[in-house]
């Protein structure tokens, strides 16, 4: 299946956030979804749908956390 490598940010809370796909590995498979090579014209389900884990990461550090994780952090403290 085809990966990516990606930069992105590697957070307090232990995610990685992509900011960019930088370059598509493609798997040259006929039967990927995701491949060039994939025909158009294929609507089979047993064809790869998804891509692959990133094949590499650039990770810069953040010591903050993500936004998905501040907001659910805030989100159950009281509001006033
Ligand atoms: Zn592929
Ligand atoms: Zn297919
Ligand atoms: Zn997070």
């Amino acid at each position: 299946m085809c990966q990516w490598d990606t930069t992105g940010v590697q957070y307090a809370c232990g995610h990685y956030i992509v900011t960019s796909k930088d370059h598509k590995n493609d798997c040259g498979s006929r039967y990927c979804t995701k491949s060039s090579k994939h025909p158009r014209e294929c609507r089979s389900s047993d064809c790869k749908q998804y891509y692959g884990p990133d094949s590499t990461q650039r990770a810069s550090i953040s010591t903050a956390y993500c936004t998905t994780c501040y907001e659910a952090f805030f989100s159950h403290l009281p509001r006033r």
